[in-house]
């Protein structure tokens, strides 16, 4: 029997049509573009449904509460589908993946997210591809998990981040191996499993739109400036250091903030402005104390992991103590521990 697989649209530039102001998402356009494709008609492919969200949106105006309306239209057809292809502007992509692959709760069918550089109305779109190989790859089924598919590559979704503003090779996941990659043939590669579901029954989590900051240190920082958001304001922060972990010798202003925002109810993750490679508190003198203030090592998680997680676990009601905890710990395949 043929899979079924559900493709939802929420916007971005593959189903974009040309504006007075630049590329947006218009409502029924992309249906009918599918049509025109032949490839998706190729008996090789599987069934699908289309199901288009209101309203389309470029990725840059997602924001929690449509990250909980995706889930809604991926956990109400669960059942129905053997997989889920969701089209998605490329620039939070990566956020979307994160934020889906810890709200989906003992998730074990793909839900790949894809979407383009070049929109599918303008020649040399990337969207024909990723479109048909990422339907292709849902109804291999060899991931139960969110992923991430662009330009040939399958990337565990909670890893990836977006490369390249410009390219068609644009997400790449330098902490974890990619999933498969689709040439010639599309090839699965072994890849370390994330944790396996605790149970078999989808459970979706909403996220609740708390306040959470990024702050990235750079040379000249001047932390006091940053006090009364980190610990008036912010619930959730992640901490983008040099290398493994470091922080400016300005750094020592730093740790009574973090201390006082732990006080306050607050989690300071650590993140590494490396795109590859991981925290390692305590290596060098200028990352010890950030532990001992109260902060967690983020290891190798993106950015975006980080984020997305720092939203779930709050969401989840958990304390402050049992967020610092697991933030530590790998829920999703999001980090490996050292
Ligand atoms: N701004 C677009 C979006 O993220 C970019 C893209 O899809 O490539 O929706």
């Amino acid at each position: 029997m043929k899979k079924k697989i559900c493709l939802i649209h929420t916007g971005g530039t593959i189903g974009m049509i040309r504006g007075e102001s630049g590329y947006l998402p218009k409502a029924g356009y992309l249906e009918t573009v599918l049509d025109t494709i032949e490839d998706l008609k190729n008996p090789a492919m599987p069934d699908f449904d289309f199901f288009e969200m209101d309203p389309l949106l470029d990725s840059s105006d997602m924001a929690v509460g449509d990250w909980n309306r995706i889930g809604e239209e991926i956990a109400t057809r669960y059942e129905d589908y053997d997989g889920f292809v969701i089209l998605h502007g490329t620039d939070t992509m990566a956020y979307t993946a994160s934020a889906l692959s810890f709200m989906l709760e003992n998730l074990n069918k793909p839900v790949i997210l894809t979407g383009s550089q070049i929109p599918l109305c303008e020649v040399r779109s990337d969207g024909r591809d990723n479109l048909v190989t990422s339907l292709l790859i849902a109804q291999d089924g060899k991931f139960g998990e969110v992923c991430l598919y662009f330009g040939g590559r399958l990337l565990r979704g909670n890893r990836a981040t977006k490369m390249s503003a410009d390219g068609l090779l644009a997400f790449d996941s330098p902490n974890c191996p990619r999933l498969c990659e689709a040439g010639i043939s599309i090839r699965y590669l072994p890849v370390p499993p994330a944790p396996a579901p605790a149970s078999e029954k989808l459970t979706l989590c909403h996220l609740l739109d708390v306040p959470i900051g990024v702050l990235k240190v750079f040379p000249g920082i001047r932390f006091p400036i940053f006090d009364k958001l980190m610990t008036e304001k912010l619930r959730g922060i992640v901490l983008e250091t040099f290398g493994a972990g470091n922080i400016p010798g300005e750094g020592n202003a730093l740790l009574p903030i973090i201390e006082r925002a732990f006080k306050a109810g607050s989690v300071i993750t650590v993140c590494s402005q490396c795109p590859q490679g991981t925290v390692s508190l305590g290596t060098y003198a200028t990352s010890s104390p950030l532990k001992s203030a109260g902060a967690v090592s983020g290891y190798d998680m993106t950015t975006e992991a980080c984020v997305a997680k720092l939203y779930y676990l709050f969401s989840k009601g958990y304390s402050k103590e049992e967020i610092k905890a697991l933030m530590e710990e790998n829920l999703r395949g999001e980090l490996t521990k050292i």
